[in-house]
């Protein structure tokens, strides 16, 4: 079967021919219909983030996938049921440790899982996949064709969780949300905090940051969504209460490390930033002093978060449904055969998610 992977020691991508994979017990075989490309898989081929399977000379791709069931191999899932599988995994050969069985390998450290596409297993981006049924979400058949954008979402959804319950010792009812980043994450998010489902349903305001002159496809969106977008070379983040106002939450998504301490200069009294983008390596001054000072008196919260797992899936799926059709055709901007990966693969200003389709259903 064709599978779109890195081989060791190189940074571009083959379309290779590799065995279909036989379910074990308890896994189903899955045919995969469409895997979505983000920024961590541009960090797998540049090789800045993850690792290869073990013992393997290549890496299959892809996390962010949709698929229909096409051995259920005894288990409870029947066949044809759409599926979206999720990302952590067990390390090979390990039987089980806290956090997976805590059903919360989200929280698991460094070394106690690894993750499909990214960090010691293969990913989706091939005709079949294997997986346990326990990391297979069931989704309704309309989600085929958008599915994929069910695993960004989560990690979304696990970030705001953890947001709001960072100030679930009061009574906090936010007004206000400031998205930092307007790449698919930025704006994926964005589109939950507009649609007015539960949290969410307080945000009067959003905000939007780029840095991109107009006219440009990310601004049509934020602005269709009824967001304000914010440019960081006219107003930087730690800036945007002189312009607009404090806000009482800020969603990182840009990976750019400053915005982790001008978020606190950003967010108003009792507010949280909750910080999502994975930067390189970067030294600058910061006066330290003032930020411990504002986040201690005017009680403001950080949190970090990545990964998610089943909850936030499901709660994925609910923030899907309430996109409107717009949104999403505005959103996919290109559907690739595994044969033009490369094409999909390509990142200008142009594109913004963008997806291989294996099959349809
Ligand atoms: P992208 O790289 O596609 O998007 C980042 C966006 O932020 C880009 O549109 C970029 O603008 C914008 N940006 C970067 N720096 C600035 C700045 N200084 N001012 C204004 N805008 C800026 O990534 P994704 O949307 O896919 O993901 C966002 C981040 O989240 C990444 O760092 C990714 O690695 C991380 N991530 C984290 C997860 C988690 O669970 N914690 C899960 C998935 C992703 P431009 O395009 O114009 O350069």
């Amino acid at each position: 079967m064709k599978a779109i992977a890195i081989q060791r020691g190189e940074r571009q991508l083959h379309v290779l021919d590799v065995p279909k994979p036989t379910p074990d017990t308890g896994e189903a075989l899955v045919r995969t219909l469409r895997v979505g490309i983000d920024g961590t898989d541009h960090e797998v081929i540049g090789g800045s983030h993850g690792h290869y399977p073990a013992a393997t000379d290549h890496q299959i791709l892809g996390h962010e996938a949709v698929g229909i069931v096409e051995d259920a191999n005894g288990t409870e899932l029947s066949e044809g049921r759409i599926v979206v599988p999720t990302v952590r995994r067990l390390p090979p050969g390990a039987d089980t440790n806290e956090y997976f069985e805590r059903g919360e390998p989200d929280m698991a450290p460094d070394g106690t899982y690894v993750e499909r596409g990214i960090a010691g297993a293969h990913g989706f981006m091939s005709e079949y996949f294997t997986s346990p049924t326990e990391y297979l979400i069931p989704v309704p058949d309309s989600f085929w064709e958008y599915g994929f954008l069910i695993e960004p979402i989560s990690n979304s959804e696990k970030a705001i969780e953890l947001a709001f319950a960072a100030r679930s010792a009061f009574d906090w009812q936010p007004e206000s949300a400031f998205v930092l980043g307007n790449g698919p994450l930025g704006l994926l998010t964005l589109a939950m905090f507009t649609q007015r489902r539960e949290p969410y349903a307080t945000f009067e305001r959003t905000y939007c940051l780029g840095r991109r002159d107009r006219p440009d496809p990310t601004i049509d969106i934020i602005e269709r969504l009824d967001g304000t977008y914010v440019d960081s070379r006219e107003t930087p983040v730690d800036e945007i209460g002189d312009v607009h106002e404090k806000v009482d939450m800020v969603y990182e998504a840009t990976g750019y490390g400053k915005h982790l301490f001008e978020t606190v200069a950003a967010l108003a009294p009792n507010g949280v930033g909750v910080l999502l983008g994975i930067p390189d390596d970067r030294s600058f001054d910061i006066d330290g002093g003032r930020i411990h000072r504002e986040l201690v008196l005017q009680n403001k919260a950080l949190v970090g978060s990545v990964n998610s797992h089943v909850p936030h899936f499901e709660r994925a799926k609910e923030s899907l449904a309430t996109f409107p059709d717009w949104f999403l055709d505005a959103l996919v901007t290109g559907v690739y055969s595994p044969e033009e990966a490369r094409d999909a693969f390509e990142d200008d200003d142009t594109a913004i998610k963008t997806v291989i389709e294996f099959s349809a259903p």
